[in-house]
């Protein structure tokens, strides 16, 4: 999976840019568990299940795991990313990140019909975001969400990964292996 348009010593330090980025843009948010953990232990945790679990080596796509929420929750813009990282960065992170201005169940049922178009680089990206976002649900749950709601929760979530399966059949299994803790 590795790509030409960035030599490999180059990786390390694109790959520090993106966390250092990433930790910058989100500096003030925290996740929706009840320790209310900083939000970029979340872009880590998918870069490192690509990573460690699913054996990805594509500076790309851990690149764009540690940025894949600065354009859809922070400030940031496309032609900032772009000037950062480059075109195909920008154009990875812009894939992998929900239509701002949708209402939550339009947005959504998008990122349903949209996961079976995506680029492969893409789909690793989402398939890491929904492990990691099942195993926090199943072992944090987010402060005052309801039974049904989080049952809502996997079952969309394995609606999006059941549209982009083939992709990685191992981390596709790691993803079965947390939906099965629906609660
Ligand atoms: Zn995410």
């Amino acid at each position: 999976m590795a790509i030409e348009s960035i030599p490999n010593d180059d990786a390390t330090g694109l790959i520090l840019r993106a966390v250092a980025f990433a930790a910058h843009k989100h500096r003030d948010q925290r996740r929706k568990d009840k320790q209310a953990s900083p939000y970029i232990n979340h872009p880590i945790s998918l870069a490192k299940v690509l990573w460690e679990e699913g054996g990805v080596r594509d500076p790309a796509v851990i690149a764009t795991a540690l940025l894949h929420d600065t354009l859809e929750d922070t400030e940031t813009s496309w032609q900032e990313l772009r000037g950062e990282f480059g075109d195909e960065i920008a154009d990875l992170v812009a894939e992998v990140s929900d239509v701002k201005w949708l209402k939550s169940d339009a947005r959504k049922r998008l990122q349903v019909s949209r996961a079976a178009h995506s680029t492969d680089r893409a789909k690793l990206v989402k398939l890491a975001d929904k492990i990691c976002n099942l195993r926090d649900m199943a072992a944090h749950p987010p402060h005052g969400w309801s039974l049904e709601r989080r049952r809502k929760y996997f079952d969309w979530a394995s609606e999006v990964i059941d549209q982009l399966r083939g992709v990685h059949p191992e981390l596709e299994r790691r993803f079965d292996e947390v939906s099965v803790l629906r609660p």
